[in-house]
């Protein structure tokens, strides 16, 4: 089983927030050229105008990241051709350039010509239904479907793709195509002998992106004005959710700086990847985040001394023991009902210390129920643990107290609900009780020292990257 710690709160990939976000971020990289050049020789800052709290431009440069990890198989083998030309960080600055420059995105809508009709697919929509909306002959529906294996495709719609479709006079198809994901399409053709269905795979480019804001409410709201999709925003959040609580800690001074992968078709962008370095000023303090792959394909994101961002957790609260109940679906012992088991069970002697399987603090302690006696601990903004059936807790345990990981919280007993002495153990993220057993815990080690040396010269690059871009503008600005 998986689990992705998606962090549900944020709820921003509406279609129109999206193209507001295409058409914004092209138009902010335009107009961040013309403010540049026009507030050169003012000595402001681009956070001290009011009208533009944010920027984001691009850079186009080879990217020295090696991501193993990468999903789609196109842009991946751009990714493995690189991988054998060895990471090397360094490239001439002159290399970049803006590439707003290069090109100008006015038509952000296909013009479709000679009949074609673009159909955004929605929620529970299949080709018949569109066929029959669009009065186009079920006919042709058939033989489409019965002529290739590949077709099959066309019988899963998903919301969110483009169909577009173009019809004769006489409502017939002679061209259909499925945009599946960016850069991957379906297509089908008509012939004289019948239709013809191509799968079209167009590998995607990739570039630097750069954004930056002054964090006004929250990073949402920033990330959206500096041009950031919701993507990059997620991820902002993921790799500082041990440094920083986006729900109560941020400030009216706050600062971000971000460096990104920006997905290019035809040289258009059609999607952001993954970000490669983040920055966060939070209340004076900086905190830093570089995207470092190691030889064995593993992906994290590090401080830039080479410390992971995120803590991990011990795997269980109580040493040795034996584990009396998985996670899942069991006859309750007491109620003698089928329910949901949401934590493990470790049977261990009265008394046994508990530790704090992570850092954290105290959010509860005391009587709950038919847990009885029971600790849970906040750790970052998206980790929760729970300790339950306690005989007693530590010594001076209050709501609100920091914890250590292995900090000793609380011992083994049989309070509340309970038919033999035991720890009731549950691990929840992001609001979702999982089982501890098996979820994949967040890392924290450092990178291996073998590594180091190429780490911190990656780290020093992609840093660099971030101050020179803020950089580039002010020379732009001077010029
Ligand atoms: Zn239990």
């Amino acid at each position: 089983m998986k689990f992705d710690y998606k962090p549900n709160s944020i709820q921003m990939g509406s279609p129109i927030f999206k193209r507001t976000i295409h058409v914004g971020l092209c138009f902010t990289a335009f107009v961040c050229l013309i403010l540049a050049l026009s507030f050169g020789k003012s000595k402001k800052t681009p956070h001290s105008n009011s009208n533009t709290p944010s920027l984001a431009t691009t850079i186009d440069m080879p990217l020295p990241m090696v991501d193993a990890s990468e999903s789609n198989s196109s842009a991946s083998s751009i990714i493995a051709s690189e991988t054998d030309s060895k990471p090397s960080p360094a490239k001439p600055v002159e290399a970049i350039r803006k590439s707003a420059l290069a090109k100008a995105p006015e038509t952000t809508e296909e013009e479709p010509k000679e009949n074609w009709q673009v159909v955004k697919i929605r929620e529970g929509d299949t080709l018949s239904k569109i066929f029959s909306r669009l009065n186009i002959s079920t006919k042709d529906l058939h033989e489409i479907m019965t002529s290739k294996p590949s077709s099959k495709q066309l019988a899963s719609l998903q919301p969110g793709q483009t169909l577009k479709l173009r019809v004769n006079s006489d409502r017939h198809i002679t061209g259909l195509t499925l945009e599946i994901a960016p850069g991957d399409a379906l297509q089908v053709s008509r012939y004289e002998e019948g239709f013809e269905v191509e799968h079209k795979v167009q590998p995607l480019e990739k570039q630097l992106a750069f954004g930056k804001g002054a964090i006004a409410n929250s990073l949402i709201s920033s990330g959206k004005r500096a041009g950031l999709d919701h993507n990059i925003i997620n991820q902002m959040v993921k790799i500082f959710s041990w440094n920083i609580d986006f729900a109560l800690d941020l400030q009216p001074n706050d600062t971000f700086r971000v460096l990104f992968e920006e997905k290019l078709l035809d040289g258009e962008k059609v999607q952001t990847g993954n970000i490669l370095a983040a920055e966060i000023v939070n209340d004076g303090k900086k905190h830093q985040a570089v995207r470092y792959t190691d030889t064995k394909g593993i992906t994290g994101y590090f401080s830039p001394d080479g410390h992971g961002m995120h803590q991990t957790f011990l795997r269980a609260p109580v040493n040795f023991v034996k584990i009396s109940s998985h996670f899942g679906s069991r006859k309750h012992p007491i109620l003698h009902r089928m329910r949901q088991h949401k934590g493990v069970d470790y049977s261990a002697p009265h008394g046994t210390p508990v530790q704090a399987t992570g850092d954290g603090k105290v959010i509860f302690v005391g009587t709950r129920g038919g847990y009885g006696k029971t600790v849970q601990l906040q750790h970052g903004s998206r980790y929760k643990t729970l300790y339950a059936h306690l005989s007693g807790f530590s010594r001076g345990l209050r709501s609100g107290a920091e914890v250590k990981q292995g900090q000793i919280i609380g011992f083994v007993g049989k309070t509340g609900l309970a038919t033999g002495t035991h720890l009731h153990y549950e691990f929840e993220a992001d609001g979702i009780v999982h089982n501890p057993l098996t979820v994949t815990l967040p890392r924290k080690n450092p990178v291996a020292e073998q590594q180091k040396r190429h780490f911190l010269a990656h780290a020093k690059e992609m840093l660099r990257l971030l101050d020179l871009h803020e950089h580039k503008i002010n020379v732009a600005a001077a010029d």
